[in-house]
């Protein structure tokens, strides 16, 4: 076989998604048992230990006392029915931060993980938001059907309401008051029963046929059984088709009920998420599209990852690739620095290993060592000095906190320190303008991000930093560059700041400042994330 054939083949069957949930909704569980199902590990419970270790790194000192951040759940690698899964991990919890988001920036789809009983929360709205923005397909996977849960009906109800996303079941549950027996798939018209499972630790078997097969009266009794035919009834009725270009386009999601921790109905939603989910597609870049087959290797920085080793101060660079065929200790042209580099000490994270890449294709992800020298969003080519991908986005920063030197003796390292993190894609660096003197405002998406900017100063800067917290929960940039907004008419609590590229920024505490500085500001135009030019 040539190298395209061999390309071919290998992006025709990756598939690399990111699960994205609120905090306890089970990510950790299904994530376990899909690796289960693909045979990555024998019993189920091993993540878990991944997640005990990941419970302590969230505790962001004892994580820098030990080994900096953990690297091992960034992604996880696994084969199923001939397919190469790559499971991207979104930090949830204390890790929220902004590489949570950018991480999305690296998926071909995603699935919404639900939790039955409590419906659509935050963070999953926020996550939500960037998979919409990118317009990748949006699985939703509704769990801890074991418990008693919302009613399916009220569930899709709810995911039109709060995402504007259209719904389309897959499958439907039957039993959502605790005793949760089975699915029912639509497409086939079959009911699949589960059983066993011990209590999780081992695939799940069941009894499958047709609905109109009167043993699954006996089976189900008559409540069970009439209740789902009412229901298939009152779906065929009142739901929308399954339009596969909506779904492509990230209008439409299909929706899958299950329990991750019994692991019923995991096994029919992987089955039909590895029919339904685009394998890599085509990006654009600076020089046009470019196919995942092409024979040259193209990819981008979406993360990096600072002080994995303390002793050697180094950092991981993670590279998504795009097309063609990474091989190990290859060069690349890096096109923001206009040179070549080599890439070193690849690696990539196989379960729960860490293991030397020796070939990556597009949809994998790649760790490499980064001597310095890579920035989020840093396109990497082979072979076209020019070929440039989009930027990462810069997203909405939460928290807001205007940050100065301790000591002013060592404003030169703190400027240093602070550059190379914004550089980093670690924090947001703003500057305030609408008071004489310069300050410096730090955005961020997740709070720890402000305690290892703090621990970061002062060990490898040796800058003590006071950190004063503002009320501020909103950024919006001013569409229009020619507009002064010292000239605006705001609220006294609205803050003018820079951002590193000198774009006009407005801080709001809440969104009703928001409103009331678009009415009075004639429509004034303003957009809550910066692209990167
Ligand atoms: P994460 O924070 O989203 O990674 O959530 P975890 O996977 O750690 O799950 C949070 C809690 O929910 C744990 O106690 C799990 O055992 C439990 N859990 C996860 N999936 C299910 C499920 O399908 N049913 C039930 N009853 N509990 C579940």
């Amino acid at each position: 076989m040539n190298l395209k054939d061999i390309i071919s083949k290998e992006v025709d069957r990756r598939k690399t998604f990111a699960i994205i949930s609120h905090p306890d909704a089970g990510k950790t569980t299904l994530t376990e048992k899909l690796l289960l199902y693909g045979g990555a590990i024998r019993l189920a419970g091993s993540v878990k230990s991944r997640k005990t270790n990941k419970y302590a790194v969230s505790d962001w000192m004892e994580i820098e006392k030990q080994r900096g951040i953990s690297v091992t759940s960034s992604v996880l690698q696994f084969e199923y029915g001939g397919y190469c899964i790559n499971i991207l991990d979104t930090p949830g919890h204390q890790d929220f931060s902004e590489d949570t988001y950018r991480t999305l920036m690296a998926a071909d789809s995603a699935v919404m993980l639900i939790d039955g009983a409590k419906g659509v929360e935050e963070q999953t709205i926020k996550l939500f938001h960037v998979c919409k923005m990118r317009g990748i397909p949006i699985f939703t996977f509704v769990n801890k059907m074991d418990r008693a849960s919302k009613d399916p009906f009220e569930l899709m109800e709810e995911i039109e309401q709060v995402l504007k996303i259209r719904s389309y079941p897959i499958n439907w549950p039957i039993g959502t008051d605790g005793d949760f027996k089975g699915v029912y798939n639509r497409e086939l018209a079959q009911i699949e029963l589960f059983e066993g499972g011990k209590h999780g630790q081992n695939i799940v078997s069941s009894t499958k046929g047709s609905v109109e097969d009167k043993v699954f009266l006996d089976l189900l009794g008559e409540h069970y059984y009439n209740k789902l035919c009412e229901d298939i009834e009152l779906l065929d009725i009142a739901g929308d088709e399954f339009d596969k270009k909506k779904f492509d386009s990230g209008n439409l999601t299909p929706i899958f009920f299950g329990s991750a921790m019994t692991n019923f109905g995991v096994q029919p939603f992987l089955e039909k998420f590895l029919q339904l989910a685009p394998k890599p597609g085509i990006k654009d870049s600076s020089e046009g599209p470019v196919i995942p087959e092409s024979d040259k290797f193209t990819g981008f920085v979406f993360k990096i990852q600072a002080n994995m080793n303390p002793a050697h101060r180094d950092r991981i660079a993670f590279i998504r690739i795009c097309s063609g065929r990474f091989s190990k200790g290859m060069s690349v042209y890096h096109v923001r620095e206009g040179k070549e580099v080599k890439l070193s000490q690849p690696q990539q994270f196989m379960a729960q290993d860490r293991t030397i890449v020796e070939e990556a294709y597009p949809g994998d992800i790649i760790g490499v060592f980064d001597p310095g020298i890579f920035q989020i969003g840093d396109t990497l080519s082979e072979g076209n000095a020019k070929l440039e991908f989009e930027g990462i986005p810069v997203f909405p920063a939460e928290h807001f906190a205007r940050v100065i030197p301790a000591d002013t003796m060592k404003r030169k390292q703190f400027l240093k320190g602070i550059n190379q993190l914004a550089e980093e894609g670690a924090i947001q660096v703003f500057k305030q303008i609408d008071i004489g003197i310069e300050a410096f405002i730090i955005g961020a998406v997740g709070v720890l991000q402000f305690e290892v900017l703090e621990y970061r100063l002062k060990n490898e800067y040796g800058v003590d930093l006071k950190i004063q917290k503002l009320p501020h929960r909103f950024a919006r940039w001013i569409a229009d560059s020619t507009i002064d907004p010292r000239k605006l008419t705001l609220t006294s609590s609205t803050m003018i700041v820079q951002d590193e590229e000198e774009r006009y920024v407005l801080l709001f505490e809440n969104e009703w400042s928001i409103s009331w500085a678009k009415e009075k500001n004639n429509s004034l135009e303003l957009h809550d994330i910066a692209k990167k030019s």
